[in-house]
């Protein structure tokens, strides 16, 4: 106990302590936390889905068919209609042979990693990779090997240099693993080079589209379809439901083998219990409105590109990004939560996001956009943040924070 209460110490002295806020009502940018109605560019529901009424109405018939619970795992009798059609539509939606469900992206990412890597595999992960894709590859015990963000050639160098050892070594599986939009920059991985590297390597790539699921490509698809990467190049494509969607839960679509292996194998898929099949009813409608309403991403989009050309005027500079994940950067963490409290004094929750989660230096403050934004409210986050920058610029002391 000793040792977990320096580890806290530790939080507590350098300023990194993560507290949780209370927040009541519906899901939507309009909330309350604490008792305080905020303006929020900090949550993943992309589209505005979290709330919608046809989208809660579907889950609440879901309830009433099929109970709360799953009341039991996958393989035991959590298995339901609403499961399977999900399951289908998404293996039609994404052209893959087959799809099937997870509890949780997180659960997903360890239990493709555990099926595709052993002690024996290398798997090359982008820098910026989320935590449960390096959490997955520290399961299965693989080598993990970085690559710097996005650097396919320095990609392809590690993956010659790697060719040359095991050619002395014997043969090893080898696996790359990327997202697609990165979580904490919004920016995009080259997936088609990355594709074929992987097959001219002779190796399995993974990608996860938690960002870009719901949002890129025909219907929301995600960026493998948008580029046609067959399942041969895009080994396993992971989607969730928890950002663009606006429910919870996740999947894995990939060929007929992988999938039934991932449900012979999968440790995060067998010993859990099944998600709520009120929850699948649930990102069934969800899909429906996905593709029924494409307003809904145009206007994202626009919301994005107002965002970037009112922020450029203003004079701060954003990472570089196409992609509701927009980041202002302060680069150190006093800077980063000083601006996030100014914020939160005129009415806005926007999260400061500080090491470990990036890299030490660069602290940000990460704003995502939705299709629940209207103009009014991106023009009012761009005052208020150019009102930042400048009282930064004002106050000397900050420069030297
Ligand atoms: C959110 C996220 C996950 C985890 O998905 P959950 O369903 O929330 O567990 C996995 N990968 C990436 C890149 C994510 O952003």
């Amino acid at each position: 106990m000793d040792a977990l209460r320096r580890r806290l110490n530790t939080r507590v002295h350098t300023a990194r302590m993560r507290a949780r806020s209370v927040r009541s009502g519906r899901a939507t940018v309009h909330h309350n936390k604490d008792g305080v109605r905020l303006l929020s560019f900090c949550s993943n529901d992309y589209l505005g889905l979290a709330s919608d009424k046809r989208i809660i109405e579907a889950c609440c018939r879901g309830m009433t068919e099929y109970g709360v619970g799953s009341g039991a795992a996958f393989l035991i009798s959590g298995y339901t209609p609403a499961h399977r059609a999900l399951e289908e539509r998404l293996a039609e939606l994404l052209n893959r042979d087959r799809v099937v469900l997870f509890s949780t992206g997180y659960m997903a990412n360890l239990g493709v990693l555990g099926v595709l890597a052993d002690r024996d595999t290398h798997v090359y992960c982008d820098r910026l990779n989320h935590a449960s894709l390096l959490d997955g590859v520290a399961l299965a015990r693989a080598r993990l090997r970085r690559y710097p963000h996005l650097d396919v050639r320095h990609l392809e160098k590690q993956l010659a240099q790697q060719t040359n050892e095991t050619e002395r070594e014997g043969s090893r599986d080898t696996v790359i693993v990327t997202e697609s939009v990165f979580g904490m920059d919004g920016d995009e991985a080259p997936l088609r080079e990355l594709a074929k590297a992987g097959v001219q390597a002779g190796c399995a790539l993974v990608v996860d589209e938690a960002h870009s699921f719901g949002i890129v490509g025909r219907c929301g698809a995600g960026m493998c379809y948008d580029l046609g990467l067959t399942q041969e190049e895009a080994t396993a494509v992971i989607g969730t439901f928890g950002k663009a969607c606006g429910t919870f839960g996740a999947f894995v679509a990939a060929s007929g083998d992988l999938i039934e292996a991932l449900i012979q194998f999968a440790r995060s898929y067998i010993y859990t219990t099944a998600p709520p099949p009120a929850i699948a009813c649930a990102t069934l409608a969800a899909l429906d409105v996905i593709r029924d309403e494409e307003w809904r991403r145009e206007k994202l989009f626009a919301n994005i590109t107002r965002f970037r050309a009112l922020s450029a005027d203003a004079g701060f500079s954003c990472l570089e990004s196409r992609t509701a994940i927009q980041c202002v950067l302060a680069h150190d963490d006093a800077r980063a939560r000083q601006w996030s409290r100014l914020l939160f004094e005129q009415g806005i929750d926007v999260r400061p996001i500080c090491p470990p989660t990036v890299p030490e230096g660069q602290a940000r403050l990460r704003v995502t956009l939705s299709a629940a934004h209207e103009a009014s409210d991106i023009e009012r986050l761009v005052e208020a943040l150019a009102q930042c920058c400048r009282t930064d610029k004002d106050n000397p002391a900050h420069n030297d924070l």
